[in-house]
């Protein structure tokens, strides 16, 4: 098995930008690869995106209040809690 041509150091300074769409298609391929082969970085990202996930939503709330979806189960909650 060949060597990666990204190391991991890099793949983490990467992390964001692929997620933004901000990589070129090469360094995008050699990214995802080094994703691929690569255990460590592979369950980094695991948790990145978890974390990242949970903080757009808390940042959501914070702007404009819990997502439609959860309003709408928070008043369904509401509602039976009434009857
Ligand atoms: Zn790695």
């Amino acid at each position: 098995m060949r060597q990666p041509e990204v190391r991991c150091v890099e793949f983490v300074e990467q992390v964001t930008q692929w997620l933004e769409g901000g990589l070129t298609d090469e360094e995008r391929l050699l990214f995802e690869e080094h994703l691929a082969y690569c255990s460590p970085c592979s369950r980094f990202m695991v948790q990145f995106r978890q974390s990242l996930a949970l903080s757009r939503m808390a940042d959501g709330y914070m702007r404009q209040g819990p997502p439609p979806m959860v309003r709408a189960a928070l008043q369904d909650a509401f509602r039976q809690s009434r009857r």
